[in-house]
């Protein structure tokens, strides 16, 4: 039991959540570092993560398609911001079938160049917009510093790569699919998020405008957790992407990209975890609800087995995700522990007693020990267990937004601004000027997370150099 055991979140932040993360079987270390290995844990996780953005994603007129691994390394070299901005962390194949190629490919690091060429032959008219299209994949990036989930070479994401006739509705659908990720942040994975807009130093590579949603994590931190780019018209010009307007005269189109990837999963980890492990929202949960029965003899057994199948079933015919833990050999405090490692929202005990009072007992995972225990009967169970988890859902967006809000300051001069940073994060005034943004970096490690959408209002002065400010940032240090 010592070694099932993390180090405590206010020992060792980064370390919690390396062993979490293998100790809860969300993922494994690959033989190639900087790899990751999904285990099915994790990868259900990720299929409900999908599964709630590809609704969203469908409702808003959206296809997927699927886009290939390789691309031409001539490709990337097109559009100038692009190249200067990926070069660095390309994989490059030079041989196939034994021969060196004519032209080196690249391992997609994410496919605007050749979704680019495909919409340049497939946009013609004004009548052939908008394009609308999303991939479900994997990238590769060669990162120097990695971390299961929030960095490693290979991820698996969404990306959205849309085509438009003007500049306003490429802008539309670029707010559009922020609106999107912070809905499902929100409403989903019950992490609360800051939707902004991304300064210019912090902008995407060939993007006109880049927006983000941000969340903080447990440490202070922050975390980008989804981004939407208006491209402008810097890759059409790139790719020749143009459709004949209703006058007949040839116009660029304006593109749009938008991702949201695996890192989310360190997201959910870092927002709702303690130190017993993971915390899933219900809605996200691979399993929402686990039934330990507990028992010492074989007739005990047979009884309460009984009871925890019917409970299952009843259960699961309401459509709620429900398991039962028939492990022999193992004591229910195990499988306590265990659960609660890998974060299922609640466990529904069963022991002799229960059988015969024709109750259960629930206990919640965000809230251990007697505080989150009930008694409830087994008539009508599957209504109490929806509310419960729903229930759980809201506590656990509540706690997040108390505690972000707790870690947010609004300092008035960059002493209280230097402070503000090594907890958590500080909304403050910026004059907009790239010198200013760099030296706050360099002097506190902190980053401009993003220029919050909602803005208090009002006029103040830039937090470092003192200068007249129309807008406030976020700025904390970062994954
Ligand atoms: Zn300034």
């Amino acid at each position: 039991m010592a070694e099932q055991k993390l180090p405590t979140r206010a020992e060792d932040f980064s370390e919690w959540y390396n062993q979490l993360v293998l100790k809860a079987e969300l993922a494994d270390y690959a033989p190639v570092r900087g790899c990751m290995i999904v285990r099915p844990y994790g990868w259900a996780l990720w299929e409900n993560i999908q599964q709630a953005l590809d609704q969203r994603f469908k409702a808003t007129g959206h296809v997927n398609a699927a886009f290939p691994l390789l691309i031409p390394r001539s490709f990337i070299d097109k559009e100038q911001s692009h190249v200067a901005g990926f070069s660095p962390e390309l994989a490059v194949v030079t041989i196939g079938g034994g021969e060196k190629l004519e032209e080196p490919l690249v391992i997609r690091p994410t496919s605007e160049t050749i979704i680019g060429h495909a919409y340049a032959k497939w946009i013609q008219s004004y009548r052939d917009l908008p394009v609308l299209i999303n991939q479900w994949n994997s990238v590769v990036r060669w990162e120097l510093r990695t971390k299961l989930f929030l960095r490693t070479l290979e991820f698996y994401w969404q990306e959205g790569h849309t085509a438009h006739a003007t500049f306003d509705e490429a802008e539309a659908e670029t707010r559009q699919m922020l609106d999107i990720y912070t809905d499902f942040a929100v409403n989903e994975a019950a992490v609360p998020v800051i939707p902004g807009r991304k300064s210019a130093s912090e902008r995407f590579a060939g993007a006109d405008q880049t927006y983000s949603i941000e969340a903080l994590m447990g440490d202070g931190k922050a975390l980008q957790a989804g981004t939407s780019h208006n491209l402008g018209q810097n890759f059409a010009k790139a790719f020749n992407i143009r459709y004949l307007d209703r006058e007949g005269a040839l116009q660029f189109c304006w593109t749009t990209s938008w991702g949201l990837s695996t890192r989310f999963i360190g997201a959910i980890i870092m927002v709702h975890g303690d130190d017993q492990g993971l915390i899933l929202p219900p809605r996200l949960a691979p399993t929402q609800v686990i039934v330990v029965p507990i028992y010492k003899t074989d007739e005990e057994r047979a009884a309460v087995f009984e009871v925890a199948r019917k409970t299952h079933d009843a259960l699961a015919a309401s459509g709620i995700r429900v398991r039962v833990d028939e492990r022999e050999g193992t004591s229910p405090g195990f499988k306590f522990n265990d659960w609660e490692m890998r974060g299922v929202p609640l466990r529904i005990e069963i022991g002799p007693k229960d059988v015969a009072k024709g109750s259960v007992v629930l206990a919640r995972r965000d809230k251990p020990g007697r505080e989150g225990k009930s008694f409830v009967p087994q008539e009508g169970l599957p209504d109490a267990v929806r509310t419960m988890l729903g229930e759980i859902q809201k506590a656990l967006l509540e706690r997040a937004r108390a505690f972000r809000d707790a870690h947010t300051q609004e300092p008035t001069n960059y002493e209280e601004f230097k402070a503000a940073v090594e907890t958590g994060l500080a909304l403050a005034f910026w004059c907009g000027s790239s010198e200013c943004e760099a030296r706050i970096k360099e002097e506190t490690k902190a980053t401009m997370r993003c220029i919050p959408l909602d803005q208090a209002g009002g006029k103040g002065v830039c937090i470092l150099c003192g200068e007249p400010a129309g807008e406030r940032g976020i700025f904390g240090k970062a994954y």
